[in-house]
């Protein structure tokens, strides 16, 4: 096989979505797998359309998501080649200058440059679709550039990749019904044909393709939810591809490695939230202690800034086991603030008196175990009290002869404040110990003066 050379040719026509990251990501794993060149070209040829605002959002984002490449374009740049091209398709008879109307300008003449098409049937082998034929009558003269310095995209296309010794072309089943055309320029100019394979586009969960109004499909948005991009690089992978070892998580290496075009699906792949969601947290679970503490904190100390607590980063390095069980995806931690799940561990909570006691139990009988607990905790040593099981020890016999509820619930309530909340020695084990006391302290306060 000559030394695969492959390609990225996104349109700078719109911020990077997730179709061009899976785009890219396949060619990448083609590429490595048989030790190719990777080229980016920017595919720039709408001039009404391209901003480099959105191709460098393209390269950020591939870039984000760990995919390289090894030589960079952009089309605006190959102008020069692809003028010659057209002058030698004139100068051979193969395509043809044709003064007319203008489409974009009704009543002005424009001259454009049109295909003297032979009108045959083009026959291509797809790696993923097989042999696919196309009668090429019906296209007619069709246009290939608006004029001699002002290419269209198929023209672009095919001296790009001839020039560039592109030897595959994989890219979305939406460029089916372009590569007849392709091919017919390809052939007048007489470079080589690659090796094709088109591959079915994701769908949205309704299943009709995944587009921009059904939902976030631009990889910066994923980035800003706090998805990690290792996760969605892999979630984008193993949509529509089914790996010999039938792995799912898989490192970019490994993805190189199990790689083949063959065992791409012929079949769209839906593009699920819940499933991304799950991946990432996959991820988040394999995360190192250290490193995800690094990345959570921040989120969290950002995401409480509007809390009005008081931040302490003692506490909050306490918190993270909390969180990495908690949380699929750092935006989970901004939406676990926002509803106040975190407040209590930072500022002491206002429980509401008639709340505090156990359901059916008077408010002397809760005052009364709380006053046990308390001389329980007291006597627990500071080192001991930042183990949940420590402080669950001591309480929990007192707990199991007067009824669990009875006790845990005025407990659990008096150090968070709210109806729902991890269990009461995780709490203070976070909180610690003066400040378990502090709270329990002021909830018996509270219930006696209810008695008063
Ligand atoms: N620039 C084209 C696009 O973004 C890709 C062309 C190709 O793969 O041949 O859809």
């Amino acid at each position: 096989m000559k030394k695969v050379k492959v390609r990225f040719p996104p349109s700078p026509t719109g911020y990077c979505h997730v179709g061009t990251a899976r785009m890219a990501l396949l060619n990448f794993l083609f590429g490595k797998k048989h030790g190719g060149t990777i080229i980016f070209r920017s595919e720039d040829t709408d001039k009404a359309r391209s901003k480099r605002e959105y191709e460098d959002d393209i390269v950020d984002s591939l870039t984000w998501l760990g995919l390289a490449w090894d030589e960079f374009y952009r089309d605006s740049e190959l102008i020069d080649t692809h003028r010659e091209a057209l002058k030698k398709l004139i100068d051979a008879g193969k395509a043809y200058v044709s003064k007319e109307e203008s489409m974009r300008e009704p009543g002005k003449e424009v001259e454009v440059v049109r295909l003297k098409n032979p009108g045959m049937t083009i026959t291509f082998s797809d790696v993923i679709r097989g042999e696919i034929t196309f009668d090429t009558t019906e296209l007619g003269d069709f246009v290939i550039a608006r004029s001699i310095d002002d290419p269209l995209y198929h023209l672009a296309v095919v001296v790009d990749d001839g020039e560039m010794g592109i030897t595959h072309v994989i890219r979305g089943e939406e460029h089916i019904s372009n590569t007849p055309r392709q091919i017919l320029i390809q052939e007048a100019l007489g470079y080589e044909r690659p090796i094709y394979a088109h591959y079915p586009l994701f769908l949205s969960s309704d299943r009709a393709k995944l587009s921009k109004r059904k939902g976030d499909v631009a990889v910066k948005e994923y980035r800003a939810e706090g998805f990690l991009p290792e996760a969605l690089l892999n979630f984008i992978g193993i949509l529509g591809w089914t790996p010999p070892s039938g792995r799912e998580i898989l490192s970019l290496q490994e993805m190189v490695t199990e790689f083949e075009l063959e065992n791409l699906h012929k079949s769209g792949a839906v593009f699920d939230m819940e499933k991304l969601r799950w991946f990432n947290r996959e991820y988040l679970l394999k995360m190192r202690d250290d490193d995800f503490e690094a990345l959570a904190l921040d989120r969290l100390r950002a995401a409480l800034t509007e809390r009005k607590v008081e931040w302490s980063e003692g506490v909050a390095r306490k918190l993270m086991r909390l969180v990495h069980e908690r949380v699929s995806v750092w935006s989970d931690i901004d939406e676990l603030a926002g509803e106040g799940e975190f407040d209590y561990f930072f500022s002491d909570p206002q429980p509401g008196v008639a709340e505090l006691p156990q359901k059916n139990t008077a408010p002397e009988e809760a005052a009364r175990h709380l006053e046990a607990v308390v001389q329980m905790l007291h006597e627990l040593p500071d080192a001991d009290f930042s183990v949940p099981e420590n402080i669950k020890a001591v309480v929990w016999p007192y707990a199991e002869e007067k009824g669990r509820g009875n006790v845990l619930w005025p407990l659990r309530y008096s150090l968070s404040g709210r109806a729902k909340s991890p269990d009461p020695f995780l709490i203070a084990s976070i909180i610690g110990k003066d400040t378990s006391l502090r709270r329990i302290k002021a909830a018996i306060g509270l219930l006696e003066r209810m008695r008063q």
